[in-house]
């Protein structure tokens, strides 16, 4: 087995607001090899952006407050200073968003931005950091790069964009890739060409990968190991092969239901019943409780631990424990 990059040990992070205290991630541990690519699922709000932005120490205190500990290749992240921490971020960890609009500057070229951060952290001249712009934006499928280097963010399709923020998340050749949602904007089609291209680059550069979805069909192309998340907690953690082919946990199983399935003769898609709880009153207990059908009364009074049910894969739901 080899060693891992990313190290998450009892992450919590809440948020004091003044409706009450929101805990958006709570006690989560999990381990990221090098090389690796992980892909973290949950619905909206379960907490799975809120711990990339943990990783990344982009929670702002107050009203956030985070404890436990991240270990980024062998670096505790929490015990960095704020110098260290901006060398990390974009030069050993990238990260690429939902919508690229909100990660690019819509008054500067394409150029101008990927540039400026090669002359910022590699200490390129204004030539050397224009060539490799070129390069970085052919690597990612952008048409006539040399042309391209001139256009505004909004003169892009959303696929293009996408494309253009992957080339800038790649310029500094990061070690560890985080992407939050990089393709839930996008039309279907487009999809699964982003995916192709992260995919492509990922074992291209030998990065490893965070890789955020509320879409469990997409990390079963481009992840090793799964972890599933709901309401601050994560429920199960495993191999793609155990999470796909022997799902433990009721939410797991809600989630693999409810992907469209083209081959089914009745029912192609059975959604989960209910919704998200209100994360300021979360129910008593397993959080999933309202939602489950199996439920017993011991859900209603106990927040269940995590239990490994074979090495390396984890699941919390009394179900194991009775
Ligand atoms: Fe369902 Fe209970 Fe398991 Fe929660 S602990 S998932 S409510 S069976």
């Amino acid at each position: 087995m080899s060693e891992p990059i990313l190290q998450v040990k009892d992450l919590t992070v809440s948020f004091h607001l003044k409706r009450g205290i929101l805990t958006a991630v709570d006690s989560n541990s999990f381990s990221i090899e090098k090389g690796e690519t992980f892909g973290l699922v949950g619905e909206s709000g379960s907490g799975k952006s809120v711990t990339a932005r943990a990783i990344m120490r982009l929670i702002r205190t107050p009203p956030g407050k985070t404890s436990g500990e991240v270990v980024f290749d062998g670096d505790k992240v929490f015990e960095l200073s704020a110098k260290q921490m901006e060398s990390i971020r974009g030069s050993k960890i990238a990260m690429v968003f939902q919508e690229p609009m909100s990660a690019l500057n819509p008054v500067f070229t394409v150029g101008a931005q990927i540039g400026d951060v090669l002359r910022t952290n590699l200490a390129m001249t204004k030539n050397e950091a224009k060539e490799r712009t070129v390069e970085l934006l052919r690597l990612v499928g952008i048409p006539s790069p040399e042309k391209r280097l001139n256009s505004y963010v909004h003169e892009f399709s959303g696929g293009m964009r996408q494309r253009v923020m992957l080339a800038m998340a790649l310029s500094c050749d990061p070690m560890f890739l985080i992407a939050d949602e990089p393709t839930t904007a996008l039309d279907v089609t487009i999809q699964a060409t982003i995916l192709e291209l992260i995919k492509d680059m990922i074992d291209r550069f030998g990065m490893s990968l965070l890789f955020i979805t509320h879409n469990l069909g997409v990390v079963a192309h481009s992840c090793d190991k799964i972890g599933v998340m709901y309401a601050s907690h994560l429920v199960e953690l495993g191999t793609k092969e155990e999470i796909f082919n022997n799902p433990q946990h009721p939410y797991t199983l809600g989630l693999l239901n409810s992907i469209p399935r083209m081959d089914a003769n009745e029912k192609w898609l059975t959604p989960i019943d209910g919704y998200v709880c209100d994360m300021l009153d979360p129910p008593k207990g397993c959080k999933f409780n309202p939602r489950c059908p199996k439920a017993m009364d011991i859900c209603r009074e106990q927040q269940p631990a995590l239990k490994e049910l074979a090495p390396g894969h984890f699941s919390a739901c009394h179900l194991h424990h009775s």
